[in-house]
Protein backbone atom coordinates (compact mmCIF):
# COMPACT_ATOMS: atom_id res chain seq x y z
CA UNK A 1 0.00 0.00 0.00
CA UNK A 2 0.74 3.73 -0.30
CA UNK A 3 0.06 6.65 0.88
CA UNK A 4 -1.45 9.01 -1.29
CA UNK A 5 -1.88 11.83 0.74
CA UNK A 6 -0.47 15.36 -0.54
CA UNK A 7 2.38 17.13 0.52
CA UNK A 8 0.87 20.43 0.25
CA UNK A 9 -2.88 21.93 1.51
CA UNK A 10 -5.68 23.17 -0.46
CA UNK A 11 -4.44 26.56 0.77
CA UNK A 12 -0.95 25.99 -0.17
CA UNK A 13 -2.10 25.09 -3.83
CA UNK A 14 -4.39 27.91 -4.20
CA UNK A 15 -1.81 30.41 -3.13
CA UNK A 16 0.26 28.99 -6.24
CA UNK A 17 -2.44 28.96 -8.40
CA UNK A 18 -3.35 32.10 -7.46
CA UNK A 19 0.35 33.56 -9.36
CA UNK A 20 0.92 30.60 -11.90
CA UNK A 21 -2.10 29.74 -14.03
CA UNK A 22 -3.70 26.38 -13.68
CA UNK A 23 -2.56 23.95 -14.95
CA UNK A 24 0.73 23.34 -13.66
CA UNK A 25 3.24 20.48 -12.58
CA UNK A 26 4.70 21.04 -8.52
CA UNK A 27 7.48 18.79 -7.50
CA UNK A 28 8.40 18.40 -4.19
CA UNK A 29 11.82 18.77 -3.78
CA UNK A 30 12.40 17.79 -0.11
CA UNK A 31 11.05 14.36 -1.07
CA UNK A 32 13.08 14.06 -4.05
CA UNK A 33 15.93 14.33 -1.84
CA UNK A 34 15.00 12.25 0.40
CA UNK A 35 14.60 9.17 -1.71
CA UNK A 36 18.21 9.42 -3.92
CA UNK A 37 19.40 9.16 -0.56
CA UNK A 38 17.50 5.66 0.24
CA UNK A 39 18.75 4.72 -3.41
CA UNK A 40 22.42 5.86 -2.55
CA UNK A 41 22.21 4.20 0.91
CA UNK A 42 21.13 0.92 -1.07
CA UNK A 43 24.29 0.82 -2.91
CA UNK A 44 27.30 2.21 -1.00
CA UNK A 45 29.15 -0.87 -0.54
CA UNK A 46 29.62 -0.70 -4.18
CA UNK A 47 33.90 -0.56 -4.61
CA UNK A 48 34.52 2.58 -6.17
CA UNK A 49 31.32 4.06 -6.11
CA UNK A 50 27.68 4.16 -7.42
CA UNK A 51 26.58 6.54 -9.63
CA UNK A 52 22.43 6.61 -10.78
CA UNK A 53 22.72 8.46 -14.45
CA UNK A 54 19.32 10.30 -13.71
CA UNK A 55 17.41 9.66 -17.47
CA UNK A 56 17.26 13.23 -18.11
CA UNK A 57 14.16 12.93 -20.36
CA UNK A 58 11.89 11.94 -17.69
CA UNK A 59 12.08 15.05 -16.20
CA UNK A 60 14.05 17.64 -18.14
CA UNK A 61 14.38 21.10 -16.35
CA UNK A 62 17.94 22.08 -15.08
CA UNK A 63 16.43 23.11 -11.80
CA UNK A 64 15.46 19.44 -10.90
CA UNK A 65 18.67 18.49 -12.46
CA UNK A 66 21.03 20.64 -9.94
CA UNK A 67 19.17 19.46 -7.10
CA UNK A 68 19.70 16.02 -8.06
CA UNK A 69 23.46 16.40 -8.80
CA UNK A 70 24.02 18.03 -5.21
CA UNK A 71 22.67 14.36 -4.40
CA UNK A 72 25.21 12.66 -6.43
CA UNK A 73 23.60 12.18 -9.72
CA UNK A 74 24.99 12.05 -13.16
CA UNK A 75 22.74 11.97 -16.22
CA UNK A 76 21.57 10.01 -18.62
CA UNK A 77 20.96 11.80 -22.30
CA UNK A 78 20.01 10.38 -25.50
CA UNK A 79 20.01 13.45 -27.27
CA UNK A 80 21.69 16.67 -27.69
CA UNK A 81 18.97 18.89 -25.88
CA UNK A 82 19.75 16.20 -22.97
CA UNK A 83 23.41 16.44 -23.27
CA UNK A 84 23.00 20.91 -23.31
CA UNK A 85 20.60 20.15 -20.08
CA UNK A 86 23.56 18.94 -18.50
CA UNK A 87 26.25 20.80 -19.69
CA UNK A 88 24.51 23.83 -18.28
CA UNK A 89 23.91 22.49 -14.82
CA UNK A 90 27.63 21.17 -14.65
CA UNK A 91 27.42 17.66 -15.32
CA UNK A 92 30.08 16.99 -17.31
CA UNK A 93 32.45 14.23 -18.09
CA UNK A 94 31.89 10.69 -16.56
CA UNK A 95 28.90 12.10 -14.88
CA UNK A 96 26.83 11.52 -18.11
CA UNK A 97 26.18 8.95 -20.16
CA UNK A 98 25.46 8.71 -23.66
CA UNK A 99 22.85 6.16 -24.81
CA UNK A 100 21.34 6.80 -28.16
CA UNK A 101 20.09 4.91 -31.38
CA UNK A 102 19.95 5.89 -34.55
CA UNK A 103 22.34 8.56 -33.45
CA UNK A 104 23.18 11.52 -35.89
CA UNK A 105 27.35 11.91 -36.07
CA UNK A 106 27.42 15.67 -34.51
CA UNK A 107 25.82 14.04 -31.24
CA UNK A 108 28.19 11.98 -30.59
CA UNK A 109 31.03 14.89 -31.42
CA UNK A 110 29.39 17.11 -28.70
CA UNK A 111 28.75 14.00 -25.94
CA UNK A 112 33.04 13.28 -26.99
CA UNK A 113 33.45 16.68 -26.27
CA UNK A 114 31.51 16.69 -23.42
CA UNK A 115 33.89 13.60 -22.09
CA UNK A 116 30.80 11.90 -21.74
CA UNK A 117 31.09 7.42 -21.53
CA UNK A 118 29.24 6.90 -24.77
CA UNK A 119 27.25 4.15 -24.48
CA UNK A 120 27.18 2.16 -28.29
CA UNK A 121 24.07 0.62 -29.79
CA UNK A 122 25.09 -1.47 -32.26
CA UNK A 123 28.03 -2.64 -33.83
CA UNK A 124 27.90 -0.58 -36.90
CA UNK A 125 28.42 2.60 -34.59
CA UNK A 126 32.27 1.62 -34.03
CA UNK A 127 33.00 2.82 -37.45
CA UNK A 128 30.14 5.57 -37.52
CA UNK A 129 31.19 6.94 -33.92
CA UNK A 130 35.19 6.93 -35.03
CA UNK A 131 34.31 8.69 -38.36
CA UNK A 132 32.71 11.21 -36.87
CA UNK A 133 35.64 11.73 -34.45
CA UNK A 134 37.97 11.92 -37.32
CA UNK A 135 39.36 8.52 -36.86
CA UNK A 136 39.63 8.11 -33.47
CA UNK A 137 37.56 6.18 -30.70
CA UNK A 138 37.46 7.47 -26.75
CA UNK A 139 39.93 5.58 -24.15
CA UNK A 140 36.71 4.58 -22.93
CA UNK A 141 33.83 2.90 -24.53
CA UNK A 142 30.54 0.94 -23.08
CA UNK A 143 28.22 -1.46 -25.35
CA UNK A 144 24.09 -1.83 -24.81
CA UNK A 145 23.22 -5.42 -24.09
CA UNK A 146 20.11 -6.42 -25.70
CA UNK A 147 19.70 -10.70 -24.08
CA UNK A 148 16.99 -11.50 -26.42
CA UNK A 149 15.26 -14.85 -26.02
CA UNK A 150 17.07 -16.04 -23.15
CA UNK A 151 16.83 -19.23 -21.73
CA UNK A 152 13.41 -20.44 -20.09
CA UNK A 153 13.61 -19.44 -16.39
CA UNK A 154 14.01 -15.54 -16.81
CA UNK A 155 10.66 -15.02 -18.01
CA UNK A 156 11.29 -11.53 -15.55
CA UNK A 157 12.91 -10.12 -18.25
CA UNK A 158 9.96 -10.19 -20.65
CA UNK A 159 10.50 -9.86 -24.64
CA UNK A 160 13.99 -7.96 -25.50
CA UNK A 161 13.84 -9.67 -29.12
CA UNK A 162 11.19 -7.29 -29.85
CA UNK A 163 13.31 -4.04 -28.82
CA UNK A 164 15.27 -1.98 -31.46
CA UNK A 165 17.97 -1.62 -29.00
CA UNK A 166 21.53 -3.07 -27.97
CA UNK A 167 23.67 -6.20 -29.21
CA UNK A 168 23.28 -9.56 -29.14
CA UNK A 169 25.61 -11.91 -27.36
CA UNK A 170 27.84 -12.84 -30.35
CA UNK A 171 27.99 -9.32 -31.37
CA UNK A 172 29.33 -7.99 -28.06
CA UNK A 173 31.89 -10.99 -28.02
CA UNK A 174 33.04 -9.64 -31.59
CA UNK A 175 32.47 -6.04 -30.70
CA UNK A 176 35.20 -5.92 -27.55
CA UNK A 177 37.16 -7.51 -29.41
CA UNK A 178 37.12 -4.85 -31.79
CA UNK A 179 37.33 -2.23 -29.36
CA UNK A 180 40.61 -3.99 -27.80
CA UNK A 181 42.12 -4.64 -31.50
CA UNK A 182 41.68 -0.54 -32.07
CA UNK A 183 42.97 0.32 -28.66
CA UNK A 184 40.60 0.84 -26.48
CA UNK A 185 41.64 0.88 -23.05
CA UNK A 186 38.60 0.88 -20.40
CA UNK A 187 35.51 -0.93 -20.66
CA UNK A 188 31.49 -1.08 -19.17
CA UNK A 189 28.66 -3.31 -20.30
CA UNK A 190 24.88 -1.84 -20.62
CA UNK A 191 21.50 -3.20 -20.56
CA UNK A 192 18.37 -1.65 -19.96
CA UNK A 193 15.07 -4.17 -20.87
CA UNK A 194 12.19 -2.95 -18.41
CA UNK A 195 10.74 -0.12 -17.64
CA UNK A 196 8.28 0.82 -14.47
CA UNK A 197 9.19 -2.47 -13.13
CA UNK A 198 7.65 -3.23 -9.52
CA UNK A 199 9.48 -6.94 -8.87
CA UNK A 200 12.88 -6.48 -7.23
CA UNK A 201 13.64 -9.92 -8.57
CA UNK A 202 14.23 -8.82 -12.07
CA UNK A 203 16.63 -6.19 -10.84
CA UNK A 204 18.74 -8.97 -9.23
CA UNK A 205 18.53 -11.14 -12.28
CA UNK A 206 19.75 -8.37 -14.32
CA UNK A 207 22.95 -7.30 -12.12
CA UNK A 208 23.60 -11.74 -11.87
CA UNK A 209 23.15 -11.60 -15.76
CA UNK A 210 25.89 -8.55 -16.50
CA UNK A 211 27.88 -10.30 -13.80
CA UNK A 212 28.11 -13.81 -15.51
CA UNK A 213 28.47 -12.09 -18.58
CA UNK A 214 31.63 -9.51 -17.80
CA UNK A 215 33.13 -13.40 -16.25
CA UNK A 216 32.91 -14.64 -19.96
CA UNK A 217 34.01 -11.55 -21.31
CA UNK A 218 37.23 -12.03 -19.65
CA UNK A 219 37.85 -15.32 -19.75
CA UNK A 220 37.15 -15.00 -23.97
CA UNK A 221 38.86 -12.10 -24.58
CA UNK A 222 41.11 -10.88 -21.30
CA UNK A 223 39.36 -7.50 -21.07
CA UNK A 224 38.29 -6.58 -17.82
CA UNK A 225 35.28 -3.93 -16.36
CA UNK A 226 36.05 -0.82 -15.55
CA UNK A 227 31.88 -0.32 -14.54
CA UNK A 228 28.55 -2.13 -15.04
CA UNK A 229 25.28 -0.26 -15.80
CA UNK A 230 22.01 -1.90 -15.12
CA UNK A 231 20.17 0.28 -16.67
CA UNK A 232 16.95 2.08 -15.21
CA UNK A 233 13.29 1.05 -15.26
CA UNK A 234 12.78 0.56 -11.69
CA UNK A 235 8.97 0.70 -11.23
CA UNK A 236 6.85 3.20 -8.64
CA UNK A 237 3.60 2.35 -7.17
CA UNK A 238 1.10 4.56 -9.47
CA UNK A 239 -1.94 2.73 -7.48
CA UNK A 240 -2.51 2.98 -3.63
CA UNK A 241 -2.71 -0.64 -3.65
CA UNK A 242 1.05 -0.93 -4.84
CA UNK A 243 4.18 -1.03 -2.87
CA UNK A 244 7.30 0.93 -3.98
CA UNK A 245 10.26 -1.12 -4.87
CA UNK A 246 12.44 -1.68 -1.53
CA UNK A 247 16.30 -0.56 -2.63
CA UNK A 248 17.72 -1.46 -0.02
CA UNK A 249 16.64 -5.33 -0.66
CA UNK A 250 17.76 -4.69 -4.37
CA UNK A 251 21.26 -3.53 -3.33
CA UNK A 252 21.84 -6.22 -0.60
CA UNK A 253 20.70 -8.85 -2.89
CA UNK A 254 22.76 -7.32 -5.64
CA UNK A 255 25.60 -7.33 -3.33
CA UNK A 256 25.84 -10.83 -2.62
CA UNK A 257 25.34 -11.55 -6.65
CA UNK A 258 28.76 -9.27 -6.45
CA UNK A 259 30.59 -11.41 -3.96
CA UNK A 260 29.69 -14.44 -5.57
CA UNK A 261 30.66 -13.43 -9.40
CA UNK A 262 32.93 -10.79 -9.60
CA UNK A 263 34.91 -10.80 -6.14
CA UNK A 264 35.46 -14.65 -6.47
CA UNK A 265 36.32 -14.13 -9.64
CA UNK A 266 38.57 -11.47 -8.70
CA UNK A 267 37.56 -9.22 -11.89
CA UNK A 268 36.49 -6.26 -8.94
CA UNK A 269 36.54 -3.92 -8.20
CA UNK A 270 33.80 -3.05 -10.68
CA UNK A 271 31.59 0.08 -10.34
CA UNK A 272 27.65 -0.42 -10.71
CA UNK A 273 25.60 2.68 -11.86
CA UNK A 274 21.90 3.10 -12.55
CA UNK A 275 20.03 5.23 -14.81
CA UNK A 276 16.86 5.34 -13.16
CA UNK A 277 14.07 8.09 -14.35
CA UNK A 278 10.78 7.46 -13.00
CA UNK A 279 11.85 6.38 -10.17
CA UNK A 280 14.02 9.24 -9.36
CA UNK A 281 11.33 11.92 -9.40
CA UNK A 282 7.76 10.27 -10.91
CA UNK A 283 6.30 9.94 -7.36
CA UNK A 284 7.54 13.42 -6.16
CA UNK A 285 5.46 15.62 -9.27
CA UNK A 286 1.54 16.57 -9.58
CA UNK A 287 -0.26 18.03 -12.18
CA UNK A 288 -2.32 20.57 -10.61
CA UNK A 289 -5.74 21.81 -12.94
CA UNK A 290 -9.28 22.98 -12.37
CA UNK A 291 -12.59 21.95 -12.93
CA UNK A 292 -14.40 23.55 -15.50
CA UNK A 293 -17.29 22.17 -16.28
CA UNK A 294 -19.11 18.99 -15.34
CA UNK A 295 -22.01 17.24 -17.55
CA UNK A 296 -24.02 13.82 -17.27
CA UNK A 297 -24.65 11.98 -20.80
CA UNK A 298 -24.41 8.16 -21.12
CA UNK A 299 -21.90 8.83 -18.64
CA UNK A 300 -20.48 11.66 -15.97
CA UNK A 301 -17.81 13.70 -17.02
CA UNK A 302 -15.16 16.09 -14.96
CA UNK A 303 -14.13 18.39 -17.33
CA UNK A 304 -10.45 20.09 -16.58
CA UNK A 305 -8.09 22.72 -17.98
CA UNK A 306 -5.64 20.44 -18.16
CA UNK A 307 -5.41 17.77 -21.02
CA UNK A 308 -3.37 15.05 -22.20
CA UNK A 309 -0.82 17.67 -24.02
CA UNK A 310 0.17 18.60 -19.76
CA UNK A 311 0.28 14.58 -19.58
CA UNK A 312 -0.10 11.79 -21.95
CA UNK A 313 0.74 8.46 -20.30
CA UNK A 314 -3.08 7.45 -19.82
CA UNK A 315 -4.28 8.82 -22.90
CA UNK A 316 -1.58 6.89 -24.77
CA UNK A 317 -1.43 3.90 -22.61
CA UNK A 318 -4.23 3.69 -20.85
CA UNK A 319 -2.01 4.69 -17.20
CA UNK A 320 -3.69 5.06 -14.01
CA UNK A 321 -2.77 8.03 -12.06
CA UNK A 322 -4.33 8.86 -9.05
CA UNK A 323 -6.67 11.43 -8.32
CA UNK A 324 -7.39 13.50 -5.24
CA UNK A 325 -9.50 16.63 -4.53
CA UNK A 326 -7.85 18.80 -1.88
CA UNK A 327 -10.07 19.84 0.47
CA UNK A 328 -12.76 17.37 -0.02
CA UNK A 329 -10.90 14.11 0.88
CA UNK A 330 -13.14 12.60 3.20
CA UNK A 331 -16.41 14.15 1.56
CA UNK A 332 -18.91 12.33 -1.14
CA UNK A 333 -17.39 10.46 -3.75
CA UNK A 334 -18.61 9.99 -7.51
CA UNK A 335 -18.16 7.49 -10.55
CA UNK A 336 -16.51 9.77 -13.27
CA UNK A 337 -14.26 10.06 -16.55
CA UNK A 338 -11.98 12.82 -16.18
CA UNK A 339 -11.28 14.75 -19.49
CA UNK A 340 -8.76 17.54 -21.07
CA UNK A 341 -10.58 19.62 -23.75
CA UNK A 342 -8.47 17.61 -26.91
CA UNK A 343 -10.66 16.92 -30.23
CA UNK A 344 -9.97 13.57 -28.93
CA UNK A 345 -11.68 11.00 -27.11
CA UNK A 346 -8.58 9.49 -25.93
CA UNK A 347 -7.51 12.55 -23.82
CA UNK A 348 -9.16 11.18 -20.55
CA UNK A 349 -7.06 11.42 -17.13
CA UNK A 350 -9.55 8.45 -15.56
CA UNK A 351 -12.44 6.41 -17.20
CA UNK A 352 -15.08 5.10 -14.88
CA UNK A 353 -12.61 6.01 -11.83
CA UNK A 354 -14.71 6.88 -8.20
CA UNK A 355 -13.25 9.94 -6.79
CA UNK A 356 -14.13 12.55 -4.56
CA UNK A 357 -16.90 14.42 -5.66
CA UNK A 358 -15.61 18.12 -7.26
CA UNK A 359 -17.39 21.17 -7.95
CA UNK A 360 -16.96 23.26 -10.82
CA UNK A 361 -14.27 25.52 -9.95
CA UNK A 362 -12.03 23.08 -7.42
CA UNK A 363 -8.55 22.38 -7.80
CA UNK A 364 -7.87 18.58 -9.11
CA UNK A 365 -4.57 16.97 -8.58
CA UNK A 366 -3.31 14.30 -10.91
CA UNK A 367 -0.61 12.14 -8.93
CA UNK A 368 2.61 10.69 -9.84
CA UNK A 369 3.72 13.76 -12.87
CA UNK A 370 6.83 13.58 -12.02
CA UNK A 371 8.62 11.59 -14.80
CA UNK A 372 7.29 11.01 -18.40
CA UNK A 373 5.10 13.68 -17.41
CA UNK A 374 5.58 17.54 -18.59
CA UNK A 375 8.47 15.95 -20.58
CA UNK A 376 6.08 14.46 -23.20
CA UNK A 377 3.66 17.46 -23.73
CA UNK A 378 3.18 18.85 -27.02
CA UNK A 379 0.91 21.39 -28.42
CA UNK A 380 -2.28 19.63 -30.34
CA UNK A 381 -4.70 21.47 -30.66
CA UNK A 382 -2.54 24.59 -29.95
CA UNK A 383 -2.28 23.63 -26.14
CA UNK A 384 0.13 25.69 -24.48
CA UNK A 385 2.77 23.77 -22.33
CA UNK A 386 2.52 24.22 -18.71
CA UNK A 387 4.46 25.66 -16.01
CA UNK A 388 6.37 23.66 -13.75
CA UNK A 389 7.02 25.00 -9.93
CA UNK A 390 9.18 23.29 -7.33
CA UNK A 391 7.94 22.96 -3.83
CA UNK A 392 10.28 23.47 -0.93
CA UNK A 393 8.49 23.01 1.80
CA UNK A 394 6.96 25.38 4.58
CA UNK A 395 4.80 26.96 1.93
CA UNK A 396 7.82 28.16 0.14
CA UNK A 397 8.30 27.27 -3.87
CA UNK A 398 9.67 28.84 -6.84
CA UNK A 399 8.59 28.74 -10.88
CA UNK A 400 10.97 26.88 -12.86
CA UNK A 401 9.57 27.04 -15.96
CA UNK A 402 6.86 29.24 -17.12
CA UNK A 403 3.93 28.81 -19.31
CA UNK A 404 3.87 28.67 -22.88
CA UNK A 405 2.57 31.72 -24.05
CA UNK A 406 0.89 32.20 -27.48
CA UNK A 407 4.42 34.07 -28.91
CA UNK A 408 6.28 30.88 -27.85
CA UNK A 409 3.64 29.10 -29.46
CA UNK A 410 3.66 31.44 -32.88
CA UNK A 411 7.19 32.12 -33.36
CA UNK A 412 8.09 29.58 -36.02
CA UNK A 413 5.32 30.85 -38.08
CA UNK A 414 6.52 34.31 -40.01
CA UNK A 415 2.63 35.43 -40.55
CA UNK A 416 1.46 38.99 -39.91
CA UNK A 417 -1.19 38.61 -37.17
CA UNK A 418 -0.21 35.77 -34.97
CA UNK A 419 1.68 36.05 -31.63
C1 LIG B 1 14.13 5.80 -20.55
C2 LIG B 1 15.46 5.28 -20.23
C3 LIG B 1 15.87 5.19 -18.91
C4 LIG B 1 14.99 5.55 -17.74
O1 LIG B 1 13.94 4.69 -17.56
P1 LIG B 1 13.02 4.84 -16.27
O2 LIG B 1 11.94 3.84 -16.53
O3 LIG B 1 12.53 6.25 -16.27
O4 LIG B 1 13.87 4.52 -15.11
C5 LIG B 1 17.13 4.76 -18.66
N1 LIG B 1 17.97 4.41 -19.66
C6 LIG B 1 17.61 4.47 -20.95
C7 LIG B 1 18.58 4.09 -21.98
C8 LIG B 1 16.34 4.90 -21.28
O5 LIG B 1 15.98 4.96 -22.57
Amino acid sequence: MTDKSLPFTQEQLEAIAAEVPTPFHVYDEAAMRKNARTFYAAFAWVPGGFVNYFAVKALPNPHVMAALKQEGMGGDCSSLAELKLCAAVGITGDKIVFTSNDTPAHEFVEAARLGAIINLDDLSHIAYLEKALGGRLPEMLCFRYNPGPLKAGNAIIGKPEEAKYGFTRAQLFEGYRILKEKGVKRFGLHTMVASNELNPDYFVETAQMLFDLVVELHRELGIRFEFLNLGGGIGIPYRPEQTAVDLAQIGARIKAAYEKTIVANDLGPIRIAMECGRMVTGPYGYLVSRVLHKKAIYKNYVGLDACMANLMRPGMYGSYHHITVPGKEAGPRKVYDVTGSLCENNDKFAVDREIADPAIGDLLVIHDTGAHGHSMGFNYNGKLRSAEVLWQGGGQWKLIRRAETYADHFATLDYPGLG
